[in-house]
């Protein structure tokens, strides 16, 4: 058995994040430009055969969770094949899927049958003019559509992915809470982070974990803390106390998790990420493509492990942020 894949702060990473593509069908104004993106060529972007590979790779290493993210993963054409392959692999327990859900309801079946059971879908507002001002696309419906069909078909957990920018969403706050408490769905906050592509990123547009916590307490009931929590898990969870229904904060920049991360990212055109955050990166794919052998590539994975840092800097004065903005890194 291989020795697991240990960082000099003793963190133990175990959860790799494969993002499939970088180009996506919508245009989540504080993610990307409406027009004149320059996606990766699709020659540089990694085959199943390749992402497959190198997760076999992984998992001897210690990794047993995959997260399966984009861009927006479902326009990458039969990714049911990708999900049966990661599926298959000895060691992997557990993988999951980060979609904007246009593409659900079309594909939730395949899925399905691949072998995919956890799902996030990113929504920030029930309210479809608001879904169209934030997302430049008008496809409020076929994401609800794609919800309601994976929740027929038996995902889960199925949770909500909702972007908290300050000034913007504050009047979808409760009302999307409401509707996790209905279709026992987890509805997860996530404050606003300095990744998008086009620098608009303002710590004072970052409405914060403890803002929604008292905006939901105001407008529905009090919540209580989830007990004796993962500590490496991102989300810090609450539950409602009337015992309805289930909230996640991803509060990297109020309450930052790198004390505990356990995941390295791979990107869509084959670089391997310590950090979602992080500067540097190591180019796989010429390893994967020139004959390198298993030794070498668990080498490599082991050097990026090592060279991790302590965390993301957002709240330093001086934050650099990455040079890949969040549709070419994956969530
Ligand atoms: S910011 Fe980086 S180090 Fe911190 S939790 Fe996220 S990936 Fe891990």
């Amino acid at each position: 058995m291989e020795r697991p894949l240990i960082d000099t702060y003793n963190r133990i990473h175990d959860n790799l994040r494969i993002s499939v593509t970088d180009r996506c069908n919508i245009r989540c104004y504080y993610c990307m430009p409406e027009d004149g993106v320059e996606f990766v060529p699709r020659a540089e972007i990694l085959t199943f055969e390749e992402i497959e590979r190198f997760a076999r790779i992984a998992a001897k290493l210690g990794i047993n969770k995959i997260r399966v993210t984009g861009g927006e993963p479902l326009v990458r054409k039969h990714l049911d094949v990708l999900i049966a392959k990661l599926a298959s692999i000895d060691g992997i327990r557990d993988i999951a899927l980060t979609t904007n859900g246009v593409l659900l309801a079309e594909q939730a079946e395949a899925l399905y049958r691949a072998g995919l059971r956890r799902l996030n879908v990113h929504l920030d507002t029930l309210d479809p003019a608001l879904f169209q001002r934030i997302t430049r696309r008008d496809d409020f419906h076929r994401v609800m559509a794609g919800i309601m069909k994976a929740r027929e078909l038996g995902f889960g957990p199925i949770k909500i992915n909702a972007v908290a920018v300050r000034d913007l969403v504050e009047d979808s706050i409760v009302p999307l809470a409401r509707f996790g408490r209905e279709h026992d769905i987890e509805i997860r906050y996530i404050e606003f982070m300095p990744l998008d592509a086009q620098g608009l990123w303002q710590k004072d547009r970052v409405l914060l974990a403890d803002d929604i916590l008292a905006m939901l307490e105001n407008g529905i009931g009090p919540l209580d803390p989830v007990p004796d929590p993962d500590p490496r898990a991102p989300a810090l969870e609450y539950t409602f106390r009337d015992g309805i229904g289930k909230i996640g904060f991803i509060a990297s920049v109020s309450r930052p998790f790198c004390l505990n991360c356990n995941r390295i990212r791979l990107t869509a055109d084959g670089n391997l990420r310590y950090c979602l955050f992080a500067i540097e990166e190591t180019d796989i794919k010429h390893l994967l493509r020139g004959g390198a052998g298993e030794t070498e590539i668990m080498d490599t994975i082991r050097a990026v492990v090592h060279a991790k840092w302590l965390g993301h800097e957002i709240n330093r004065g001086g934050f650099v942020p990455p040079p890949r903005p969040m549709y070419a890194i994956g969530g």
